[in-house]
């Protein structure tokens, strides 16, 4: 079983857990349900007081756990969540350079004096070419000088 899996339903079993320990803690506090049990069993002295303890703190037990498990699935979730929101992030970085690159690319090509026609072999020149597809000859006339 994966972790996702398993507090996968964290905060209804949670919250449900903690108020079924108090309502039993609580019925068992007011109405001693259970003393009766123990008063009619053959227990005594040390063993009684156990089990008298144990019935009581049983509930407050549970309930610890039940909070516990709670907590480790919210901080389990919105650690997930954070993951979730870096990998989304480092995609739109990535995407952002990519067309960057292209811009670039674009502002390099567009610095560029190109010739329509090969110097060499007089064919013309394709878009986005700063070499002569057939003879290979640059097609750069000069680099326009910025000023
Ligand atoms: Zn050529």
């Amino acid at each position: 079983m994966t972790l996702s899996k398993f507090f996968k339903y964290s905060l209804p079993i949670g919250i449900a857990g903690i108020v079924l320990s108090i309502i039993l803690f609580v019925t068992n506090l007011y109405y001693e349900l259970v003393v009766p049990v123990i008063e009619n069993s053959s227990l005594e002295g040390a063993a009684f007081d156990f089990f008298d303890d144990l019935i009581f703190y049983t509930p407050c037990i549970f309930m610890a756990l039940f909070a516990a498990y709670l907590i480790a699935g919210f901080i389990y979730k919105r650690k997930a969540q954070l993951k979730v929101e870096d990998k989304v992030t480092e995609d739109m970085i990535g995407e952002n350079e990519a067309v960057q690159k292209v811009l670039d690319d674009r502002a390099a090509f567009l610095k560029y004096k190109l010739y329509t026609n090969c110097p060499n072999c007089g064919s013309p020149r394709a878009e986005n070419e700063t070499d002569c597809r057939f003879c290979g000859t640059s097609l750069i006339k000069n680099k326009s000088t910025e000023k």
